[in-house]
């Protein structure tokens, strides 16, 4: 089973999420827990959640991947945007209770001026926070493109995260495609060799999902500018070795193209061909 889908509107609640999926064709989904730029989340409504439940189990949807606000940073250097994230971060995972067994994921921050090594060492303290021995979420760290003080531009960056947080079985890594193209790593030619030193330094059984974007810039730009799978620098091979790679082919993989909701049937149909 391909658990292939896309980013999806959460504003009109679960079940209309689970629909627009298969709408869509797609067997897994990511969306933002409240307004990406930050802000309050809507009131959950358990019957809503319940539905959308059924849809899944009947579906046979892969775990689905819910994105914090890019406005939470875990590393700022202003303490009241640290309280911010804190607890916009605590309130997303009781949240994602009641949709057990499902991912949430967060770029892990911006230094600001403070350097890597209090980048990783604040955002690391602010897991230590939030997360619960008793939580059925996993929180996935994003790989970074690198940037403006982007912490995360390497797999040594992430794994320094993770050495720092005491619940680590709460945490995992989902792999950006144009982050990590941005960020240096040439999954065009050598997507092997990348994932070989993703599982040396990191551990490719830590590995939980995808994010499929091809890339208006070329390798090591530092930029982060999706583009439609085939029409950017890393091109259409290697999305077809990832689809095909025994292990990367298992996750959810979402596409996070620029796209209107015809362009990713179309886009997911052709990840399913591969
Ligand atoms: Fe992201
Ligand atoms: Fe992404
Ligand atoms: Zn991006």
């Amino acid at each position: 089973m391909r658990y292939i889908g896309s980013h999806i509107s959460s504003s009109k609640g679960y079940e209309v999420m689970g629909k627009q999926a298969l709408k869509l064709g797609a067997t897994t989904f990511a969306f933002f827990t409240r307004n990406p730029r930050g802000g309050k989340a809507k009131a959950i409504d358990p019957a809503d959640v319940e539905k959308y439940l059924v849809i899944a189990r009947e579906q046979e949807f892969g775990p689905i991947v819910a994105h914090a606000p890019y406005t939470l940073n875990a590393c700022a250097a202003r303490e009241e945007l640290r309280t911010f994230a804190r607890e916009t971060f605590a309130d997303d995972l009781r949240r994602m209770e009641y949709t057990p067994g499902n991912y949430y994921n967060f770029h892990p921050g911006s230094h600001v001026g403070q350097g890597t090594q209090t980048g990783i060492e604040k955002i690391a303290e602010i897991l230590n926070d939030v997360l619960k021995p008793e939580q059925q979420t996993m929180v996935l760290l994003e790989t970074m493109s690198g940037k403006g003080s982007e912490v995360g531009r390497s797999f040594e960056e992430l794994q320094a995260i993770r050495e720092r947080v005491e619940l680590k079985e709460k945490t995992g890594i989902c792999l950006d495609t144009c982050h990590v193209w941005d960020a240096g790593y040439n999954i065009a030619d050598d997507l092997d060799g990348v994932l070989q030193e993703f599982d040396r330094i990191i551990g490719l059984e830590h590995l939980k999902a995808v994010h499929m974007n091809d890339s208006m810039n070329p390798l090591g730009a530092h930029k982060d500018r999706h583009a439609r799978i085939g029409e950017g620098h890393i091109g259409l091979a290697a999305f077809t070795a990832i689809v095909r790679h025994p292990v990367l082919g298992k996750l959810p993989l979402i596409l996070e193209t620029p796209n209107d909701d015809a362009g990713w049937t179309e886009e997911i149909a052709m990840l399913r061909s591969m």
